[in-house]
């Protein structure tokens, strides 16, 4: 019998895009929305934190590559956004889900009012068995997770927001690694201490997202001192997820810190 996990899953642009260019990858993200539909038919609650609508834009707007001006890639945001949405929505309703589309900026969850509303909304959509949120941000009036981020920091504040027991952030990297120049040795399974492991991460912005190893190192810090564990994992790998979720599989883990604010 399982225990019902209250879960964030956190899909950054690097693992909804193919390998090397910005296109986005049906394929990948068929297999990451039936990941979700797996741990929903376990009995957990699921929500989505999900980037990806810069580069769903690029195409339709004729763009080859990332554009490098804030305007630019807000643009593509706000076209982006509606493809995306079509691809979960098509995606989920094959397994008899919908998507919830929440579409926020760091100050509405820094707002009482605001983020007690949010959350509010999260669960009552959340009280639907059919319902997955996905959230992101609200690329066209915010631009901290198109600056740097890549929503690290986003799912982090929903996490802790919303009491998550866990917070999944799947990346292009099985983990936080050992070595970066030894890939073989694996990542580190178990970080208990985060605020010592951040001195020593190294910034390794992709070209396609924003978010290196660092903005999620910051997001674990945050989610793990607000009570909410995490965990480091490939996104290439969606069909490992479950056994994440079961305390099994190739990732880095990192447990509530003891001095926790619950
Ligand atoms: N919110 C953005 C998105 O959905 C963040 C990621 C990025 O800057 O590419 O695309």
């Amino acid at each position: 019998m399982v225990t019902p996990k209250r879960i964030v899953l956190k899909f950054g642009t690097g693992i909804l895009t193919r390998i090397d260019t910005p296109e986005p990858d049906p394929v990948q993200l068929r297999k990451l929305v039936e990941a979700v539909a797996l741990l929903k038919r376990a009995g957990h609650s699921c929500i989505v934190v999900s980037s990806g609508a810069v580069a769903s834009g690029l195409q339709p707007l004729g763009l080859k590559e990332r554009p490098g001006d804030i305007s630019a890639l807000q643009a593509c945001a706000a076209v982006g956004q509606t493809h995306l949405m079509y691809q979960y929505e098509s995606l989920l309703r094959d397994h008899g889900l919908h998507v919830a589309q929440l579409l926020v900026t760091h100050e509405d969850l820094a707002a009482e009012e605001r983020s007690s509303r949010f959350k509010a909304t999260l669960e009552r959509l959340l009280a639907f068995p059919n319902v997955v949120p996905v959230i992101n941000e609200n690329d066209s009036v915010a631009i901290e997770e198109l600056r740097f981020g890549d929503n690290d920091k986003l799912s982090s504040s929903v996490a802790r927001l919303w009491e998550a027991d866990l917070l999944i952030l799947l990346t292009s990297a099985p983990g936080l690694m050992r070595d970066m120049k030894r890939p073989e040795e694996g990542p580190i399974a178990v970080v208990e201490d985060v605020d010592a492991i951040i001195h020593h991460a190294e910034e390794e912005k992709t070209k396609l997202g924003t978010g290196g190893m660092n903005s999620k190192l910051r997001a674990v810090q945050e989610a793990v001192r607000g009570g909410v564990e995490c965990l480091i994992a490939s996104g290439r790998h969606p069909e490992q997820i479950p056994d994440l979720v079961d305390g099994k599989g190739i990732c880095t883990r990192f447990p509530v810190s003891e001095a926790a604010v619950q």
